[in-house]
């Protein structure tokens, strides 16, 4: 444990930025405030100066089974050195993607699932999703239906389209106009229009303006419905029980493509191998990344379901090709980093981790919210994906909160615990491999982190 030490003391040394922007980064923010990492072992990573973190972010929500296995280097060093790259454009493959297809396909315990589209990653994988559902009903001779709609708060990525589906307008403010016909609906948040604190009745007001919403612009219209099973970059907002099978009710009336947006939530981090399924609730098309392949190599996925592939094989207006790929769709490294940490995943059960080192970390953390209360207004999470939300506590102003939040995860940084700091809301996403000692460290951490604000 590191003494407290002042933050520039911390974040060491200074390298000059002069040859790259951080991506979400103010081009302007001081070079003193920069983390440098270079090593990653297991739930740790060092610093430039060699000082250890417990890394309570995992990367960036993706890095699940943990930093530097030795089993996934060496199965990515040996395919280095077999083939480093092809492509599968034009109906040229590789070995490993057909393995891994099959694998993504038998893990989504869902009969229905049909066929992957390999992409490099995750806004890829939200863009193929919504390129390909469009697709699909030109295929079946319903052209009509274009529009999306998604939850406020959404975050499905930077490309155009999952910016334009994306549930937060400071992501469209500088670049606009985005996509035409994205329609957003309330988020299932405890924060709400309704001011209502009961779930399954949120549930029902929820529906009742999607529906509303389906009315208005026509089912014939609308494409499908993205939305992430638990909401990420929004601020972690788990639905009420009832609100998954509710909405896949609702497009099942109107004939809306469900797409769940698996990016975070994908092999495992919510307690289950896919967030969705936590629910019960079967999907018509699935995006993935992160996890996938723990951030090893850059790689992304799109699963589709049976009845989106026969439109689209059969179709007799020419939209059974598929005029949509990149470079490193599949790319082999990612292929067998894949193949790897699943196996990981699998053999050390890490969803079941997820879930069990969550629920405990989540009991240490929500006594802190009444300790605390005048600068917490909630503690959330569900599996390995945890929120500790400052956003409207009473006493302070925005900037007064968004000051706290640095506060406190800065303090965390000085006893050696990386968490993430998201204006309002400090968010807990570490690999799957997690321990409850670890949960402990972050809970101490992130405790000391709120009494030094007293
Ligand atoms: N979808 C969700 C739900 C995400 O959280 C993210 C990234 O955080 C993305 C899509 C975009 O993934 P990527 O950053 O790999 O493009």
């Amino acid at each position: 444990v590191y003494q407290m030490k002042k933050k520039e003391e911390i974040k060491m040394k200074q390298k000059p930025k002069k040859y790259f922007w951080h991506p979400m980064t103010d081009t302007r923010a001081s070079e003193q405030e920069t983390i440098i990492i270079e090593r990653g072992e297991g739930n740790y990573i060092f610093n430039d100066s060699g000082e250890k973190l417990l890394d309570a972010v995992g990367g960036l929500w993706c890095m699940n089974v943990g930093h530097n296995r030795k089993t996934v280097n060496d199965a990515i060093s040996k395919q280095m050195n077999k083939l480093s790259y092809y492509q599968l454009f034009t109906n040229i493959a590789h070995p490993k993607a057909y393995e891994l297809a099959e694998k993504i396909i038998t893990l989504a315990e869902n009969e229905d699932m049909a066929k992957v589209f390999f992409t490099s990653g995750g806004s890829d994988s939200v863009d193929t999703a919504l390129k390909i559902t469009r697709q699909y009903w030109e295929a079946v001779e319903k052209p009509k239906k274009k529009m999306f709609i998604s939850l406020e708060r959404a975050y499905h990525g930077m490309h155009y389209g999952g910016t334009s589906v994306g549930g937060n307008d400071l992501y469209r403010k500088f670049i606009g106009p985005t996509l035409e016909g994205c329609i957003q609906v309330s988020s299932p948040h405890k924060k709400n229009k309704w001011n209502c604190e009961d779930p399954e009745k949120l549930t029902q007001l929820c529906i009742e303006e999607i529906v509303e919403k389906i009315d208005y612009y026509g089912a014939d219209n609308i494409a499908a419905f993205i939305m992430e099973p638990i909401q990420g970059a929004g601020g972690i907002i788990v639905p009420p029980e009832s609100y998954w099978p509710a909405v896949r009710e609702v497009c099942d009336q109107y004939d809306i493509l469900l797409i769940s947006d698996e990016v975070v939530t994908g092999f495992g981090r919510s307690g289950s191998m896919f967030g969705c399924r936590g629910w019960g609730v079967k999907p018509d098309v699935m995006v993935l990344a992160k996890g996938l392949s723990s951030g090893y190599i850059p790689m992304g996925a799109t699963v589709f379901n049976q009845r989106i592939v026969n439109g689209i094989e059969s179709a007799e207006n020419g939209a059974n090709i598929i005029i949509h790929g990149q470079t490193y769709s599949g790319h082999p490294l990612g292929c067998v980093a894949a193949l790897e940490v699943l196996k990981i995943v699998e053999n050390e059960n890490l969803p079941q981790n997820a879930k069990e080192v969550g629920a405990y970390l989540l009991d240490l953390l929500k006594p802190i919210q009444s300790e605390y209360s005048e600068y917490i207004t909630d503690v959330r999470g569900k599996g390995l994906m945890l929120a500790i939300d400052f956003e409207d506590a009473g006493n302070f102003s925005p900037e007064e909160i968004t000051n706290n939040v640095q506060h406190v995860a800065d303090y965390a940084i000085s006893q050696g615990v990386l968490v993430r700091d998201e204006l309002k809301t400090i968010i807990i996403s570490p690999s799957l491999t997690f321990t409850k000692e670890d949960a402990k460290k972050v809970y101490t951490s992130l405790a000391n982190g709120l009494e030094s604000l007293r």
